[in-house]
């Protein structure tokens, strides 16, 4: 990462903070490592997001529903799905500094180092690359453990080579259910919503009357003990997914895979968001349950990173649901006659994750020097319209002379439609620059002209044009902007 996109990164995290998106979570207790909190206007945005994707998923297409399942499931779930026994990473200590480290994270960052030594660097850093995915590969963790010894690789805080051994560490969280100590049995928190949407999917054909092919939609928290957790909310130990499972014939998963593939980026592009910015990266490496697997990656300031994920999951999870249940799990297809478990293709995307991108793509620190002026910038969020905290604020100029109150039959009558912020307090300017900060793109000033002649100034965010419309036509022509 390059000093500039750091800079770039520790801004947008400051500004998140400073304006009420995102705070530390328990921050008075001095917070607690990879769990944020969402302030008022960081709660809209997240709002919004989750919005635009149902809505999307659900009211745009007559075959998904949606569901709420709850975060606690039978244990028995986890053995079924996989993650009991699956669900963990190949973990090393180093003695001295007690530090953990994801084996793969710590060797990635060491031929990050290597590669800085130029062309010969660059080659040692691609050898031990292809060791690690090999030994990774087999799950060969002495050999892996070798590998560490023998490139010298070091602690970032102790400095020095004393490992432990290599030991699988599974991510997800437990605690107790029942009310009694001797009756309590070992329950996990969900690391992922999909379970919830397998479980019940006899439930929500049925009562839905759903016929193949079909999706459900679900979004809601999910929990994992990531170690690497240091990356402002791009990887939290508590974070909330959106996730949609569509179950298909068997055999016509790759059509169906291509389809959720361009669709699911349309998503993205439909809020504005440069496609350059945008790119897919297929899995070598596939996950246990799934035949094809990508990612969809955006540009971050920290880089291009997986910002959501399309799986094709075979009947794995069914399958295993019906084996652990001993429930029939199957479907009737009445076109072909055939009873079937049904195939799945899966759209998984992290709230909490879009929310940085949307923020990492707002952000912009404007120069708005005049020449020969003196030194004049804003910073301002270009978030989506759509998805904006707030659409509009309405300014009266002044506090006197009757403006306020035209100012707040403006309110009443915008803010059963959207959502709308009043504010009488400084100079127009200074109102305005901080309503950039926090993204709003309409600021309605009512001034004197108004009561001469119904009309205000409407501001717009981005090109900061302000133009005279009466106020009769604020509610449709701000509809018509936001949609
Ligand atoms: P990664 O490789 O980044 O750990 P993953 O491949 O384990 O992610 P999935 O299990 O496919 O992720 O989860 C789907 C989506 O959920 C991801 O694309 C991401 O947006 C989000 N997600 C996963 N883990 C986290 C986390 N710890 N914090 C925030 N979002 C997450």
């Amino acid at each position: 990462m390059s000093i500039q996109d750091n800079n770039r990164f520790q801004a947008i995290i400051s500004h998140a903070k400073e304006y009420g998106f995102v705070f530390q979570s328990s921050e008075i207790y001095d917070g607690l490592s990879a769990v944020y909190d969402y302030g008022p206007y960081g709660s809209e945005l997240k709002k919004n997001i989750r919005d635009y994707w149902w809505k999307s998923m659900t009211q745009m297409h007559d075959n998904i529903v949606g569901i709420d399942a709850a975060i606690f499931m039978h244990p028995t779930t986890w053995k079924a799905s996989g993650h009991v026994d699956n669900f963990s990473d190949p973990m090393i200590d180093n003695k001295d500094s007690k530090k953990r480290y994801r084996v793969d994270h710590l060797i990635e960052a060491h031929a990050d180092k290597l590669k800085e030594k130029g062309a010969e660097g660059e080659g040692q850093a691609a050898a031990l690359l292809d060791a690690m995915d090999q030994l990774l590969a087999k799950e060969d963790f002495a050999g892996l453990k070798q590998l560490i010894d023998d490139n010298k690789i070091v602690c970032s805080v102790s400095e020095t080579c004393n490992w432990t051994d290599i030991r699988q560490f599974n991510l997800m969280f437990s605690t107790e259910i029942g009310s009694v100590a001797d009756d309590a049995s070992t329950i996990y928190l969900r690391p992922e919503t999909a379970q919830g949407i397998f479980v019940n999917f006899l439930n929500v054909q049925k009562t839905a009357r759903m016929k193949i092919p079909f999706g459900i939609a679900q979004t809601g928290k999910a929990f994992r003990n990531e170690i690497v957790a240091r990356q402002f909310i791009f990887r939290m130990r508590e974070f909330e997914q959106m996730e949609m499972q569509f179950f298909i014939r068997p055999g016509t998963q790759k059509e169906w895979y291509e389809y959720w593939k361009e669709t699911r980026l349309k998503w993205h592009l439909s809020l504005g968001i440069p496609a350059e910015k945008y790119r897919y990266h297929d899995h070598v490496k596939l996950a246990h349950y799934a035949d094809a697997a990508l990612d969809i990656e955006y540009e971050f300031p920290i880089g291009f990173k997986e910002v959501e994920g399309i799986h094709s999951r075979t009947d794995y999870d069914l399958g295993r649901h019906q084996q652990f249940s001993n429930k029939k799990l199957t479907y009737f297809d009445t076109e072909i006659n055939q009873h079937y478990v049904p195939y799945v293709i899966e759209t998984s995307i992290g709230l909490d994750r879009m929310f940085l991108l949307v923020l990492s793509h707002a952000y912009d620190e404007e120069d708005l020097t005049k020449e020969g002026g003196p030194k004049d910038s804003r910073v301002v969020l270009r978030i989506p319209p759509a998805i904006a905290p707030i659409k509009l604020a309405v300014l009266p100029l002044t506090k006197k002379d009757g403006l306020p109150e035209i100012a707040r039959q403006i309110m009443d009558d915008c803010r059963p439609h959207f959502r709308c912020f009043y504010e009488e307090k400084d100079a127009i300017g200074r109102r305005y620059r901080r309503q950039d900060a926090i993204g709003t793109p309409f600021c309605i000033t009512v001034d004197h002209q108004t009561k001469d002649d119904g009309t205000v100034t409407i501001r717009h965010r981005d090109s900061m044009l302000q133009e005279r419309i009466h106020i009769t036509e604020i509610r449709n022509k701000l509809a018509h902007e936001i949609n």
